[in-house]
C-alpha cells in the first residue's frame, strides 16, 4: 500500500478535529491513492473472483463460497462470525471510537447455465429444489465479493482515515429474497453491533468506471406469483370430457398483461412477468393441473395492491370461464422498495461527484429487486448504489444497433473483472469514509 502519508495524516487530524479550513474529504487525491494501493491488491482479487466465479454456489448453499470470504477477512484482522443466517457471515473490525458503518455484498449465484465460453465460466452443478441444474454467477455477486474483500483491504490500509467500526456482512439467498430477512432473524443487530449507516452496491449492464445512484426509491418491490389452475386431465382426443388447465394457464398468461395496460395508471411504475409454466407430460394427455410462476415488481404500495386486485380477479375469471374450480392463488410479498437516505446519500454524492465527476450520476429508480431493504427497514439509513461492468465499446455499439447487452440473469451476462471491481472498490471505499466523516462531524 503506497499512500502520500501527509497528506493522509493532515485528512485524518481533519476528521477527528473537524478543522473547518480542511474539513472536506479530498476526493481526487483519495481515489488516486485507493487506485494505486488496488492495482498492487489486485492480482490477489482477480484470483478470488475467478475462483468463486467458476465455483459459484446457489442460495443457502454457499458454504464453500462463504468460508473463502471469511479466510480473507480473518487474514486481514476481522472478526469473523460465520453461519449467521444458516450460511451469511458478520466480519467485525474496530479502530477506536465512532460510528459503525455496514458493507453488504451478497453470496448467491442463480440455477442456469453460464453460456459465456470465458475461460473461468462456471460448469458446476447442484440440486436445487430437488432437480439438478447448472450453476452461475449472472447476477454478478462476485464482483460484489470481489469489491467488498477489496474495500476491507483499502480501508484497512487508509485506517488513519476514519475511527470506528466497520461490519462486513455477507449475505446468503439474496435471488430468494430470503437471506436478509434470515441473517436479521439469527440477531445480526443484536448479537452485533447495529450499524449507524449501511452501504450496498449492484452491477449492471453499463459502461465499466460509471456510478449510478438516486435518493429515495433505489429499487422495486416485488411480491412472488404462484397460480395453480386445476382442471380435469383426460384424453388430447377428447377434450370435452376434460377441463384443460393449459388452456386456462395459457389464457392467463396474455390477460393479465391487461392488468398492466388497462388497470394501472399508465404514469405509474409497474410490471408482471411470468417465468415458469409447469404441466403435463405428453402431447395427447390433458394434465389435471398448471402452475404458473412469476413475479410482480411495483415501486407503490397503492400500484400494488391494484395490481394484485387484478392479477387475482383475472385468475379467478380464467378458471370461470373453464368451469374449473377456484385456482389457488398465492401473491406472497418478498422484498420491498430500497430506501436510500438523504443524509447519507447526501455526504457520499459529494465525494463520490468529486471523485468521479461525470461518470457518478443520479439515475431513475431501478426496477428490479433487493432484500436489502430489510436492513433500511430495520432501520439502518443506507445509500445503495450501480456500478457498470462492460467496455466503453461494447456499449456505445450496442446503442448504435450492434449486438445488445447482456443483462444481469442472461446466461452471457459477463463483467469486465479488472475495471468493474476497481470501480467497485474505489465507490465504496469512499462511500464509507464519506459515512465516518459525516459522522465525525455530527451530521
Ligand atoms: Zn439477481
Ligand atoms: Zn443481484
Amino acid at each position: 500500500m503506497r499512500v502520500a502519508k501527509p497528506l493522509l495524516a493532515s485528512m485524518a487530524m481533519c476528521v477527528l478535529l473537524a478543522c473547518p479550513a480542511h474539513a472536506e474529504l479530498d476526493a481526487a487525491r483519495l481515489k488516486q491513492t485507493i487506485e494505486t494501493s488496488f492495482e498492487s491488491d489486485y492480482p490477489k482479487l482477480d484470483a478470488l473472483y475467478k475462483d468463486i466465479h467458476a465455483h459459484p454456489e446457489i442460495a443457502f448453499q454457499e458454504e464453500k463460497t462463504a468460508a473463502k470470504l471469511a479466510a480473507e477477512m480473518r487474514a486481514l484482522g476481522f472478526e469473523v462470525t460465520e453461519k449467521v443466517g444458516k450460511t451469511g457471515l458478520v466480519a467485525i473490525y474496530k479502530n477506536g471510537a465512532g460510528p459503525t458503518i455496514m458493507v453488504r455484498t451478497e453470496l448467491d449465484a442463480l440455477p442456469m447455465e453460464e453460456k459465456t465460453g470465458l475461460a473461468y465460466a462456471s460448469h458446476d452443478k447442484a440440486i436445487w429444489r430437488g432437480r439438478e441444474t447448472f450453476v452461475t454467477h449472472s447476477c454478478g455477486h462476485d464482483i460484489h465479493m470481489a469489491s467488498w474483500v477489496g474495500t476491507a483491504k483499502t480501508l484497512l490500509a487508509l485506517k488513519d482515515q476514519w475511527h470506528g467500526t466497520l461490519m462486513f456482512i455477507a449475505q446468503p439467498a439474496e435471488e430468494e429474497v430470503a437471506g436478509a430477512k434470515a441473517m436479521l432473524e439469527d440477531g445480526l443487530f443484536t448479537r452485533f453491533p447495529k450499524p449507524d449507516v449501511g452501504f450496498a452496491l449492484h452491477d449492471g449492464a453499463f459502461t465499466h468506471g460509471y456510478v449510478s445512484y438516486r435518493v429515495g426509491i433505489g429499487s422495486s418491490t416485488v411480491n412472488g406469483l404462484l397460480i395453480k389452475f386445476r382442471g380435469r386431465g383426460g384424453h388430447g382426443s377428447a377434450p370435452q370430457t376434460t377441463i384443460d388447465p393449459v388452456m386456462m394457464a395459457s389464457r392467463f398468461v396474455v390477460d393479465v398483461q391487461s392488468v398492466i395496460s388497462r388497470e394501472k395508471d399508465p404514469t405509474e411504475f409497474g410490471v408482471i412477468s411470468i417465468g415458469a409454466i409447469h404441466s403435463g407430460t405428453a402431447g395427447n394427455i390433458i394434465p389435471d393441473d398448471a402452475l404458473v410462476v412469476g413475479t410482480i415488481r411495483s415501486f407503490k404500495p397503492q400500484v400494488r395492491d391494484k395490481m394484485l386486485a387484478g392479477i387475482e380477479r383475472t385468475a379467478k375469471a380464467v378458471a370461470a370461464m373453464a368451469d374449473a374450480p377456484a385456482p389457488e392463488i398465492e401473491l406472497g410479498e418478498g422484498a420491498k422498495a430500497v430506501m436510500n437516505d438523504p443524509a447519507v446519500v447526501g455526504s457520499a454524492e459529494k465525494v463520490l461527484k468529486a471523485a468521479f465527476g461525470d461518470k457518478f450520476n443520479a439515475t431513475p429508480p431501478g426496477t428490479a429487486s433487493e432484500d436489502y431493504s430489510e436492513y433500511v427497514s430495520a432501520g439502518v439509513p443506507s445509500m445503495f448504489f450501480n456500478i457498470g461492468v462492460y467496455d466503453p465499446e461494447r456499449v456505445a455499439a450496442a446503442r448504435n444497433g450492434g449486438p445488445p447487452l447482456p443483462g444481469n440473469h442472461s446466461p452471457l451476462f459477463a463483467p469486465v473483472p479488472k475495471p468493474t471491481i476497481q470501480t467497485g472498490v474505489t465507490a465504496m471505499t469512499l462511500a464509507v469514509l464519506s459515512a465516518f466523516d459525516q459522522r465525525a462531524k455530527g451530521q
